[in-house]
Order: C-alpha cells, then structure tokens, then sequence
C-alpha cells in the first residue's frame, strides 16, 4: 500500500506505538526470544545452533551465490560435509577489494532486488565500500542491540536521545523520531545555546539512556562542563561506532555518574560483541555470525591477550553473504569465561584499525568520520577520498575519480556531507591524481594538521586520541 507522505507522517508515531512484533517486522520478536533464552545456553547448544544456521547458509551459497558456487567447487568444498564451524577455514578469506571488484558475484540470484537494500560503509585505503543486505535484516539487528543494552537497564519502549550524526531537518536541531522512540539532537550543532536546550530536553522528557559515539559524549559533556550544566541523569550510556581510548571512559563515567555500554558492529552486520553487566570485555554473539581473529601470519587467535584481524561470516544476509570476511578491524582474545555465566567467547578489545579520527567544526565541536558514512550511493564513482583539515570548521576533500565521475557526483557529494554537518563546516572539493600515503606507507581518511581544542575535556587525555 502507497501512502501519501503527509498521511505517513501523521500515521507514523500511532504505528511506532503498536506491539514491537508489528512495527518492527517479523524477525524482531522470533529474533529477542531466541536471545533471551540462548544466553542461557551451553556452550555446546550455542555451537550446534551456530552450526545449524553455517550449514544452511553454505548450502545457499553453493546454490545461489555465483562467487561461492564457483569457489566451492574450484577447492572441492562440500557444505553438507561441515561438521564444526571450525571447518570454515578450508575456505580463503575474502578481503574487501575483492568483494567490491567482484560484487555483482555475491548477490543471491533467489533474492531479488525489491527485498534487498544497498548502502555504503568504509573501505580500505579509502575506498568506498557498496553492500547489499536483507530489507527486513532492521527488525532482527534492533532485537541483537536490544538484547544487550538490556544488560545495562534498557527495555523494549524505553526512551533514548540518539546524538550521533543523524542530520535533524529541524531549526532547533533536534526532533522526536517514533520508529525508533527516541530524541535526536544533532552532534554538527553543538553551540553553547543548543547544548544547554539539549541537556533541558533530556531531563524534561525523563530520557534514561543517552545513544552516542564517546566522541560526540565527549563533546557534549565538555560544553556542559564549561557552561557549568547539570548532566542530565542516563541509567546507562550506549555508544559503539568509535574505539574508545584511554581515559574516555573513565572522563564520561564520572562526568555523567553512570555506567558506559560499549560493542563492536559493523554495517557488513557480520560480527557483533557487546560488554555485559560484569565486564567491559566484548562478548561475541555467536546466533550473529561466526567470527575469528586471524593473526598476523595467518593462524587462529585463541589464548588470552593474543590479537588479530576480526574476520566474520554471516549467518542471516541471505541477499549478499559473506564468508570469512576480513573486517580490517583488530580484537584481543579475552579471558575464557565471564562472571555473568554467559558461554559466549570473549574479546578483551575490539576496535576499528583507521576508522576513528576526528574533524573540528566551526564551534570546537569534534565530528567523527564515523558520522560521515553515507546510507546511499553518493560515493559509487569515487576511487578514494581522505578529509584533510588545516583549519576549524573548514575541511578539503580529496577525491580520486573513477572515469565515471561527473559534476553531477560532486554536487551530490557536498549536499550530503553538508545535510549532515550543517554549517558547521564548509566542505571543498580537490581531485589530485594519487592520494599520497604516509612516510610510514599508511593510508588515513582523515589528516588533522591541527590540535584538537584545548578546553575542559582535557581530562580525556588528549595525547591518547589518534592524529
Ligand atoms: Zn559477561
């Protein structure tokens, strides 16, 4: 059915108001049942059941997926013959230029385009990255994410204020989203004005949990410190998106009297870890994905405290399935059981490798590039960029061009990144043939040439923030 937008939006906060089961689609209540009862489960439930899922979905590769059927049979792999998940790693692992080389291979001839949706994430070396998923995957990535931020207090229905670069079409910067019952206040307007109307919000609304990236707390927490605010009172604080570095955590905890909830996720929704009620250590989901960490020189992680690639195979994109797919993001094997009883392996870090690096806009407020990843296509005939900052608030984006690229891309582009960092930056374009690496042959999408402000965030031991 076809409505009219403005029927839409009015029907729109009545229809978020119906039973979790209808508006979030039908694999949200199957999905938070099964969790509520699984991380109860044996170790040994939890690997069958994690079997089951492996096997169906490698039989649907061989069947449908152009990539994989033509790998498995080139390495003689049989999916039926899969006794463990362990038995994965006869296959290669799949890096992400090979996925984007080849991604028309990994669509599932069986899914078709109306039940799939494309969206854009982090690539390596700036690249870009386009990704299909299952239109309906929403329903069951809110039931994960629910299912752990129930560690920390958060029920079904609770209110949250969302400040993580969602653009907000709103003049005072902040509006009342129904879908997800949740205020959101935009981190690209952080004046001393709007943060104190902010920080009014929450506790007029009676917010109880505040869902950011730790830059974007940070920035938060530093303008109420300097204007002398009362921190609204969170039962807890979400924020994953972002590594946290020394001394972050322990700034916001104080700062905001309560506890901070951390994990690891990301758009190829291949892998997901969260902290638990006892510790900050990650706890993988293992109904989620199968992941692994690869070591340096190809061998699995495995003792406590030893470190690698998270590698990842999902269990439910059906429409673009990925197996043993290299994240390009490190953990650290943590210890082997929790004292929440949990049987769910556990990773002492779990942090992004580049993704983390912060812009300063116009008002000393910090934008992660983080926030800059597009949900669309805007950067399909982009071959690299890389933000370069000289200047607050003013930031030159270095684009290599596909062939394909036009003036039609750019002005796209700058619409975009200004939807979403307001006027709190202004954006310039340059097009240089190569973007140069660093002495030490590293690519970075953000190059900072300046501090970061020097204010009252100070305590978050700035020197531990990246560069
Ligand atoms: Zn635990």
């Amino acid at each position: 059915m076809k409505l009219n937008p403005t029927i839409k939006s009015i029907l729109r906060p009545i229809y978020y108001r119906l039973p979790a089961n209808i508006c979030y689609g039908p694999l949200y209540s199957p999905t938070a049942k099964l969790l509520e009862e699984s991380q109860r489960w044996s170790e040994e439930r939890l690997i069958d059941y994690q079997l089951s899922k492996l096997r169906v979905m490698l039989r649907h590769c061989a069947d449908h997926v152009p990539y994989y059927r033509r790998l498995f049979k080139e390495m003689g792999f049989d999916p039926d013959k899969v006794r463990s998940p362990a038995d994965l790693d006869a296959l290669p692992l799949l890096d992400k230029d090979t996925l984007q080389a080849r991604l028309p291979e990994f669509l599932a001839d069986n899914v078709s385009a109306r039940n799939r949706l494309y969206f854009t994430t982090g690539g390596t070396m700036g690249k870009p990255l386009g990704l299909y998923n299952m239109r309906n995957a929403g329903g069951r990535e809110r039931a994960f994410n629910y299912n752990q931020w129930a560690r920390v207090g958060f029920k079904e229905g609770d209110l949250r204020a969302m400040l993580r670069g969602w653009p907000v079409k709103s003049a005072r910067h902040w509006a009342y989203d129904a879908s997800e019952r949740a205020y959101i206040f935009s981190n690209f307007h952080m004046t001393r004005d709007n943060v104190a109307e902010y920080a009014r919000v929450m506790k007029a609304r009676k917010v109880r949990f505040l869902h950011s990236y730790p830059s974007a707390v940070i920035d938060f927490a530093r303008h109420l410190k300097e204007l002398g605010i009362e921190p609204p009172r969170f039962r807890a604080i979400l924020a994953a998106s972002e590594n946290l570095y020394p001394g972050q955590r322990e700034f916001i905890e104080s700062f905001f009297d309560t506890r901070l909830f951390s994990w690891y996720g990301h758009t190829e929704t291949t892998i997901l870890a969260g902290e638990c009620e006892e510790s900050n250590c990650y706890h993988i989901f293992p109904e989620y994905g199968v992941a692994e960490v690869i070591k340096e020189g190809g061998s699995a992680a495995s003792v406590e405290g030893d470190s690698g690639e998270m590698v990842g195979t999902s269990l439910d994109n059906f429409a673009m399935p990925l197996i043993r797919y290299r994240t390009d993001d490190w953990a650290v094997i943590g210890p082997g059981s929790c004292a929440c009883g949990r049987n769910y392996r556990l990773l002492k870090e779990a942090n992004g490798r580049w993704q983390q690096e912060l812009l300063i806009g116009k008002l000393d407020n910090l934008i992660s590039n983080t926030a800059l990843n597009m949900h669309s296509d805007v950067f399909d005939n982009v071959q690299q960029l890389q933000f370069y900052q000289r200047e607050k608030g003013k930031v030159e984006l270095r684009i290599k061009r596909k062939p394909s690229y036009s003036e039609q891309d750019s002005k796209r582009i700058i619409a975009a990144l200004s939807e979403k960092m307001g006027d709190t930056m202004e954006i310039s374009l340059s097009f240089p043939d190569e973007i140069p690496l660093t002495p030490r042959g590293k690519f970075r999408f953000v190059i900072r040439e300046m501090e970061l402000p020097q204010t009252a965030g100070n305590e978050v031991s700035v020197e531990a923030l990246p560069r």
